[in-house]
């Protein structure tokens, strides 16, 4: 083990991350396998060590770049949302950030896909993935907005960026049956949506509002 997975012992005990996955459950969060992959995967190796010791609190925290860690309980919702539907081999995410999502659904799923467009989040969730020895996913520097066709289709979507409306490219990247998550709005106001893909094109359900930074165009 390589010492940064040592760092903040004691803040970050297993009896903190058991906190954490009571106050899920009782917010609501019923998936035993979604609640396993949070109860083993160590959100404080995906924040700087400075914030290591609010790793486990339910909150969103600062990654850089004006950027954030999404809240557990967004990440465990959101997962929730996703597997519920149809069974999930290869998942695509659009925004890995600091990667805790993308950990969290590589415990949950055959392949993950994840596409980030800030470079310096992209290569330090990269080398946290390594020191973790996580081996499914697959990472990609790039603007998300067109999803990756060339792995396309997916079983499921996820973004975590908000788009204002539902990205048909990213619809027709799913295949028919296959699942996205993903909260559409402006910065003051916006919506968790369900989409399905179905023979025809897609049939949409609307969530609980959320909060997340918005999806933007072009790489950094
Ligand atoms: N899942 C991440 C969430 C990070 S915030 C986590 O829990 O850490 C959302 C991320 O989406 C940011 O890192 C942002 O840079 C990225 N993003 C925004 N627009 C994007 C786009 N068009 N393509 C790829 N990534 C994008």
């Amino acid at each position: 083990m390589s010492s940064t997975m040592h760092r903040g012992i004691g803040m970050t005990s297993q009896r903190t991350r058991e906190r954490l996955i009571q106050r899920l459950r009782d917010e609501g969060i019923g998936n035993r396998a979604v609640l396993d992959a949070i109860r083993h995967t160590p959100r404080h190796i995906f924040v700087d060590e400075a914030l290591a010791s609010r790793a486990y609190e339910d909150t969103a925290l600062p990654i850089g770049q004006g950027q954030t860690i999404s809240q557990p309980f967004i990440v465990a919702r959101m997962t929730e949302l996703l597997l519920e539907v149809a069974s999930m081999e290869t998942v695509l995410e659009i925004g890995t950030g600091s990667g805790y999502q993308t950990a969290i659904l590589s415990r949950l799923v055959k392949r993950v896909y994840s596409v980030e467009r800030i470079k310096s989040l992209h290569l330090q969730a990269r080398r946290r993935f390594q020191e973790l020895h996580i081996r499914n996913i697959r990472l990609q520097h790039r603007d998300g907005g067109m999803g990756l066709p060339e792995y396309a289709p997916f079983d499921g979507i996820l973004v975590t960026a908000a788009p204002e409306g539902i990205p048909l490219a990213l619809v027709e990247q799913l295949r028919v049956g296959g699942c996205m998550i993903l909260p559409i709005g402006n910065r003051s106001e916006q919506v968790l949506v369900r989409v399905i893909r179905t023979r025809t094109g897609y049939e949409k359900e609307l969530l609980e509002q959320v909060v997340f930074v918005p999806l933007l165009g072009g790489t950094l």
